[in-house]
């Protein structure tokens, strides 16, 4: 065995908008094959690496048939849920691990995390080069949670989309930098959901409560509410940019839009939502048209989509799994067949001065039947 030879978790470098193409939020596959050669450049030719796979990243991703090239061939491994998977084979197999992950989940699980920073390496682009670094593990100390928990006292205020202030402060894109929150974990390499604010405009992370890094206007966007489908009480809403795909699911270490938040002892019905629920995303056609498109990620108690009929909701009809589902403005999802998921009707566009044609407002997408099988 070379002493440089690693595992990669194959999800995060797809994902990574800060590799090449630059900005794109959605999983690219040609990423791999940069982070692959500067570990070579950096490590020598000889470094084997073993790769690992979400399963779920071949539903988003531009090139499918690399996925299911190396997958045939047993050169990618793939599980619904990749993290454990590349923690085992780096522990038993001692694997360098290449990532953007600090496995805060995983920590109690794989106490060897901590004592070996140095076997974790992240990529980072300058001056267009892809490069390797530390990732810097940090341990989870009780210092440093203790930090987290006393923010919780802090007062927030609600954003109003009548307020300029906090009409800038949705219409910007946020990053938690904290490296302990699950937010900072996310493929997208951003903050999934609403920030929360104070009443002195500070802008903070929903989960960790400390301040949040601005990036920069959104793309146009809409927004989701989630309800709780027996008594409609609304649980949460949250961003859907264009053309920018979310995994929608449960728990804190799903890289995608937690639905529990923390609440599951709260909600029972919010059980019924599988970890990686299902794959959504606003999709802009030729600058005429959006519509939204959602794939069931082989859910356990299923999505089904109740159609709008002008006048009233059809029975619920379940989706396939793994098919694409153009999805209505007015039409809603139920999950589980426990919680209501549809559209807000609300539309940011975040660039000053840009209008967009009224066929864009979400009042305008029409739904469709089941079309595309999506391989893999
Ligand atoms: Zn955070």
């Amino acid at each position: 065995m070379n002493t440089w030879d690693a595992v990669v978790d194959v999800s995060n470098v797809c994902w990574s908008p800060v590799l090449p193409p630059v900005g794109r939020r959605t999983p690219v596959w040609h990423r791999l094959d940069l982070v692959l050669a500067a570990w070579r450049d950096l490590h020598g030719a000889a470094a084997r690496f073993t790769l690992v796979a979400d399963e779920s990243l071949v539903r988003a991703l531009d090139m499918a048939t690399g996925y299911q090239g190396l997958r045939d061939t047993g050169e990618l491994w793939t599980r619904p849920i990749a993290d454990a998977l590349i923690l085992e084979l780096a522990r038993d197999d001692g694997l360098h691990v290449i990532t953007r992950d600090h496995y805060i989940d995983y920590r109690l699980q794989h106490p060897w995390i901590e004592n070996s920073p140095g076997r974790f390496h992240r990529w980072s682009v300058t001056g267009g080069r892809v490069g390797i670094e530390p990732l810097d593990i940090v341990p989870a100390s009780a210092q440093t949670i203790s930090r987290a928990i006393e923010a919780r006292d802090l007062k927030r205020t609600r954003l109003h989309t009548n307020d300029p202030e906090h009409r800038k402060i949705l219409g910007t894109r946020w990053k938690c930098g904290n490296t302990l929150c699950a937010e900072a974990a996310q493929w997208q390499d951003q903050l999934l959901t609403w920030p929360v604010v104070t009443p002195e405009g500070t802008v903070l992370c929903p989960s960790c409560n400390l301040p949040l890094i601005a990036l920069g206007p959104r793309d146009p966007l809409y927004e989701a509410v989630v309800e709780l489908r027996d008594s409609r009480k609304e649980i949460m809403r949250f961003p859907l940019e264009v053309n920018s795909p979310l995994i929608v699911g449960r728990g804190s270490a799903l890289k995608g839009v937690d639905l529990a938040g923390g609440r599951a002892s709260s909600h029972p019905a919010l059980m019924r939502v599988s970890r990686q629920h299902l794959l959504a995303t606003i999709e802009d056609l030729s600058g005429t048209t959006r519509r939204m498109v959602v794939i069931d990620l082989e859910s356990r108690n299923g999505t089904a989509v109740e159609r709008w009929t002008g006048a009233a909701f059809d029975p619920p009809r379940p989706l396939s799994p793994n098919r694409e589902t153009v999805i209505g403005s007015k039409d809603r999802l139920v999950l589980g067949g426990a919680i209501n998921l549809r559209l807000s009707g609300k539309h940011y566009v975040t660039y000053p001065g840009r209008a967009e044609p009224a066929a864009l407002a979400v009042s305008h997408w029409p739904g469709a039947e089941n079309n595309a099988t999506v391989t893999g």
